[in-house]
């Protein structure tokens, strides 16, 4: 007998069709699920990604406009960091934090270091229609990589790093943190919305954990961190 696919399956198909670049289905696909689901903030990040990585600005903004007239409200991204039993918590351009002039220098070291590895930005995470400098910036801000920057500063040489996110994690600051991982010989583990992401030595695992499985990430992404 067919069935019709539930919104998870069709969450799972734009978050492929966002991974590989199809702009097309995705479109067809966002639209509908923005249809079925008006108020879930993560059927537009999506579709809004989708758009910004085909430079289609105009659409991003529409998008948003639209976000605005259904009410839809985002989760600004946190992520923190335990330090003996004190919480830390950073949001994107976090100028907040006591040290932050540190942890900025820190991520300016980082950027140099990785760079020397062969890093390059992944700047179609930035859904905004700015230069492309200023998108580099504004991915070495995002609150995984100031609560990491901090871990290196506050904690001696192998210690391993802990971080939580409340959001998923973006392909940057995956690549960011891999690299990391390597050039500073550091164990990082990162516990996102989705799943837990250990960094060992330049290599990844992947893992659920306990996690349930959730409807493909598409609660609220990182629309509203990368503002
Ligand atoms: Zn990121």
């Amino acid at each position: 007998m067919p069935m019709t696919p539930s919104p998870a399956v069709w969450g799972a198909l734009l978050v492929a069709c966002k991974v590989h670049g199809n702009i097309d289905m995705g479109e067809k696909i966002g639209k509908l699920l923005i249809e079925l689901d008006p108020k879930n903030g993560g059927r537009y990040a999506l579709l809004s990604n989708i758009y910004a990585k085909a430079g289609r600005w105009d659409d991003v903004e529409k998008l948003r406009a639209l976000m605005k007239e259904n009410g839809v409200k985002t989760t600004t991204g946190r992520s923190t960091i335990d330090l003996d039993g004190i919480i830390h918590e950073f949001k994107i351009e976090d100028s907040d934090h006591p040290r932050a002039r540190e942890i900025y220098a820190m991520v300016e070291e980082m950027m140099v270091k990785l760079e020397l590895e062969g890093y390059v930005p992944k700047t179609s995470e930035v859904l905004f229609d700015i230069e492309e400098d200023e998108k580099e910036t504004t991915l070495w801000r995002h609150s995984e990589k100031l609560a990491i920057a901090f871990g290196l500063i506050i904690t001696s040489t192998g210690t391993p790093i802990r971080v939580t996110k409340n959001l998923r994690m973006c392909e940057d600051c995956h690549s960011v943190i891999k690299l990391v991982s390597c050039v500073y010989k550091r164990d990082i583990v990162v516990r996102d919305w989705l799943r837990f992401h250990h960094f060992r030595n330049g290599k990844i695992k992947e893992e659920n954990d306990g996690l349930k499985e959730r409807d493909s990430g598409l609660k609220e992404l990182q629309i509203k961190e990368q503002v």
